[in-house]
């Protein structure tokens, strides 16, 4: 599926009608959607109700902003009712209870959950409580109201630093991290939870580096305080909220002596909930594991260049050490995902940096007129 802008300056959902995957689309489910005020959260909502899909948003706003589920209403246009916001936090069990005794949901996708790294090695603790509380409290409500379908945001964190490239679902599994750990060990209870009881089916997605954003420039990346991850660190330097980039690591074993990643795009990513979606509906699957990447690496230079050029704005670049913890080179093999998913992602950098200048262009500072930059 893809999605434009048509002139009435809705998103449109392209494709022939006749294609397979609106063949095999399944009937209009409701779905419970954790996280989805975020950034991945709020494209995978959007690409849900333009599919059919009725959903129900679960989100504290601890890292998100009410506005970005208004955004995403609106870009819905005629879909935009199917859309319920529930601000609660998913350590709330009665608050739960209460949404899933009202609605019988299909299934629940589960991106809530704090993600950055360097936070999590100074208070583990919050971590552990945030995630894996939330997360076990999550399949417990789900289990006493009969809902037994998820998936789950984990991450190519959990493979480390990889012994060869490109990662395949089968690769043993680390992290070096109290981040890293709370994925691991959700995943862990996803397999225990499928051999307790095999009614639940269950897909755990290992993104590799999500970035940009919808091609509306309506919704997209807004991290609070300084950015940890690269591009939404640069998409800040390009429009002048902070002077430079400081590059970690020039003397990586690859081609410029910088980190190479699978980066994908956002809506890429967000479709690949769809497919794992359709995929729950599958008698034969159990707890699966899929990544969802581009296959292919690009450094850190090769992707400053590409912004550079999608954005026509100079990045400067301070070169530093290597970031304690950074790995060297990491991407994904995307056949398993291909052949059991039917999907493959479209885009490559030069639509994921337009795309994230569209939104930092559109919304320098977010999803907040004022400057928030700490
Ligand atoms: P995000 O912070 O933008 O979205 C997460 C959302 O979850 C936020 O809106 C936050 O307010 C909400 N949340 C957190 N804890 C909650 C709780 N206890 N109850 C209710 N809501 C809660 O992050 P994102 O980039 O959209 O990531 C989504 C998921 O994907 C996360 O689980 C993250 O670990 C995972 N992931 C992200 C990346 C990435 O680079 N962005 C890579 C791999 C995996
Ligand atoms: N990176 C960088 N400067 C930054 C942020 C990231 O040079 O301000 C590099 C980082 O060292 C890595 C790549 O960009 O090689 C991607 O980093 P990110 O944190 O986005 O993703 P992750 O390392 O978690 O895959």
């Amino acid at each position: 599926m893809r999605t434009k802008i048509g002139q009435s300056g809705m998103v449109e959902v392209d494709g022939p009608p006749s294609s397979p995957r609106r063949r095999r689309r399944p009937r209009l489910r409701s779905v419970v959607v954790t996280g989805g005020a975020g950034y991945i959260g709020s494209h995978t909502v959007l690409q849900l109700l333009l599919g059919g899909y009725k959903v129900a948003v679960i989100d504290n706003l601890d890292n998100s902003a009410a506005i970005a589920i208004n955004r995403v209403r609106e870009l819905a246009g005629d879909h935009g009712p199917n859309l319920t916001f529930h601000q609660m936090d998913l350590r709330d069990k009665p608050a739960l209870e209460g949404l899933f005794a009202s609605t019988k949901f299909g299934a629940v996708i589960h991106f809530a959950g704090l993600k950055a790294v360097g936070e999590s090695v100074k208070k583990p603790m919050m971590y552990y409580d945030n995630n894996l509380i939330g997360t076990i409290i999550l399949l417990e409500v789900m289990a006493a109201h009969g809902c037994k379908k998820l998936v789950f945001s984990s991450s190519a964190t959990v493979y480390g630093w990889p012994k060869v490239v490109p990662c395949t679902e089968e690769f043993p599994i680390a992290a070096a991290n109290p981040y890293g750990r709370s994925k691991l060990f959700i995943e862990e209870i996803c397999r225990d939870i499928y051999q307790s009881d095999n009614e639940w089916k269950i897909i755990l997605l290992r993104y590799f580096n999500p970035v940009g954003a919808h091609p509306s420039g309506y919704i997209g990346e807004d991290p609070r305080g300084i950015p940890n991850n690269l591009m939404p660190f640069v998409q800040q330097v390009a429009v002048g909220r902070r002077p430079a980039l400081t590059v970690f690591g020039t003397d990586y074993s690859t081609e410029d002596g910088t980190g190479v990643r699978d980066y994908i795009h956002v809506v890429d990513l967000a479709d690949g909930h769809i497919a794992a979606l359709n995929k729950l509906s599958d008698a034969s699957i159990g707890c699966e594991v899929y990544n969802l990447g581009t296959g292919k690496g690009t450094s850190v230079l090769e992707m400053v260049a590409a912004f550079e050029k999608a954005s026509g704005k100079k990045i400067p670049l301070i070169y530093a050490g290597r970031r304690p913890g950074d790995v060297e080179i990491v991407y994904a093999s995307t056949e398993k995902a291909e052949r059991e998913l039917n999907w493959k992602a479209k885009y490559g950098i030069e639509e994921m940096c337009r795309d994230q200048w569209n939104w930092a262009n559109k919304n320098p500072y977010g999803y907040e007129p004022q400057d928030h930059t700490t």
